[in-house]
């Protein structure tokens, strides 16, 4: 199965990547919600929460891992950011390949739109 993002993964597709190991690719999200907006990708097609399972466990915590450090790095992790997984069509998932969302760099206010 492929997907936009394993098209990035694999160099098939542009993007502005910021980290890659066996496991994990994260790149700039393309429509920016926040002046940080990275996404923190599996390289294995993982369609979305509800398809994992517990041979995943160690990715996923890997997963919330380097999108710390790219906090880190992007200089927001004093200041806070949030990290957000959507799931499903009520949930606002449109890339069904998982992805872990890492935004910061400015209040981001209330955790729903009201
Ligand atoms: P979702 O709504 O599934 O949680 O998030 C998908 C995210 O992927 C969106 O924020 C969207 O802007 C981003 N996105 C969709 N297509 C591309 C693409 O081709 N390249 C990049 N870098 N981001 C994309």
């Amino acid at each position: 199965m492929s997907t936009v993002f394993k098209k990035i993964i694999d160099g098939e597709a542009p993007a502005r990547i910021v980290y890659r190991d066996e496991q994990i690719t994260a790149f700039w999200d393309i429509h920016r919600q926040a002046p940080v907006h990275i996404l923190v990708v599996p390289n294995r097609v993982i369609p979305g929460a509800n398809d994992l399972t517990p041979g995943d466990d160690a990715l996923v915590g890997r997963m919330v891992r380097v999108a710390a450090q790219i906090a880190k790095e992007q200089g927001i992790a004093e200041r806070g950011y949030r990290l957000m997984i959507n799931c499903g069509s009520e949930g606002g998932q449109t890339v069904y390949h998982l992805h872990l969302h890492l935004l910061g760099g400015r209040p981001l206010g209330p955790m729903l739109a009201r």
